[in-house]
């Protein structure tokens, strides 16, 4: 089947079916382009509790998927590829108690530790960040989550990504370490675990120096993601939402150089757009569903043998609802 085809066969199922689909910002523009919500995690999330069709087919990463069903248990939330994020694979519930299990050997006591995860992690982490009295945060609102962390007078732990955790502790004038780094922990306020993006870890200095010398004037804007010279360097340091936004407000004729993912980048505008980045910055794993996924998840909804269904066990739907609701109320 051509594009096209499979397109107006998806069409034809959507109605048929009560069913909704999203789909992330940097989803491939064909299966965006089916969507009836499209958005970053956080926005997927929301729109996704506030739907009422008790199918929802979320074009993403795994963890996007399950912070859904933390959130709508009720639904039958079914990815047509479960693709893992690379940093969200970076940290299990192991992982989190080794660093947990070290910062008490630094001789920082469990009691002193406010534990903040990025959304980016599993639902086991989530869980586990939530039994510790911890939240989760967002690229949008890490800082406000963090703040808020640092009024109970304890140690942040920020996991997976040392860059939003630094990046962030740089804005706010704080210390910031990684674990493993060499540094004592005690001397910092916000310890983060060593996970990275590595579609963010792409963009380098001298991309800038280049875009600077080639385009005087060119504004340079970053996810907070990116490594902290990076955002440093940036004009604007912004969330996926907040990045569209911002570029959308500049003058047409402004010319900007943008350090996130190829596909977002790519629909903002025709023109004086480039991306920070001589290296396509592409998700590989959101990139990983198709037309023909979509295509045959629907039908699999329509033939009552569903696969790629997205379960979490009770417990953990319990603890890693606590950790989204703490920052929902914040
Ligand atoms: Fe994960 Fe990076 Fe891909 Fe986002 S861009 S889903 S953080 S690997």
């Amino acid at each position: 089947m051509d594009k096209n085809e499979l397109k107006e066969k998806i069409k034809a199922l959507k109605d048929e079916l009560d069913v909704t689909i999203v789909a992330h910002y940097y989803q491939k523009d064909d299966v965006f382009e089916m969507a009836d919500f499209s958005g970053d995690s956080l926005q997927l999330a929301q729109m996704a509790k506030d739907d009422e069709n008790p199918y929802l087919i979320f074009c993403g990463v795994g963890f996007m998927g399950e912070s859904v069903k933390i959130l709508s248990p009720e639904k039958r939330v079914i990815m047509p590829k479960i693709a893992c994020c690379a940093m969200a694979r970076m940290i299990d519930g192991a992982h989190y108690d080794t660093s947990v299990k070290l910062l008490n050997e630094a001789g920082i006591k469990n009691e002193d530790i406010l534990p903040i995860t990025y959304i980016n992690s599993s639902a086991e982490v989530k869980a586990r960040v939530g039994k510790m009295g911890g939240m989760v945060c967002t690229s949008s609102n890490a800082k406000k989550i963090i703040e808020k962390g640092l009024e109970s007078g304890k140690k942040i732990l920020f996991v997976p990504d040392q860059c939003l955790g630094q990046n962030i502790a740089h804005m706010m004038g704080l210390k910031s370490c990684v674990i493993g780094d060499g540094s004592d922990p005690k001397e910092a306020d916000i310890i983060c675990y060593n996970g990275f993006c590595s579609v963010h870890q792409l963009f380098e200095v001298e991309d800038i120096e280049f875009y600077r010398n080639k385009y005087p004037g060119i504004k340079i804007v970053s996810h907070p993601e990116c490594q902290p010279e990076i955002c440093q360097q940036s004009d604007f340091v912004g969330s996926t939402s907040q990045i569209i936004k911002y570029i959308k407000e500049l003058d047409p004729e402004q010319k900007v150089a943008v350090a996130t993912e190829f596909n977002m980048v790519n629909r903002l505008r025709d023109k004086n757009t480039y991306i920070l980045s001589s290296t396509k910055p592409e998700c590989p794993t959101m990139n990983e569903t198709t037309l023909q996924d979509l295509y045959d998840t629907l039908l699999s909804i329509k033939e009552d043998r569903i696969v790629s269904e997205i379960f979490v066990d009770e417990d953990t739907v319990k603890w890693a609802r606590i950790a989204l609701e703490r920052m929902f109320e914040i």
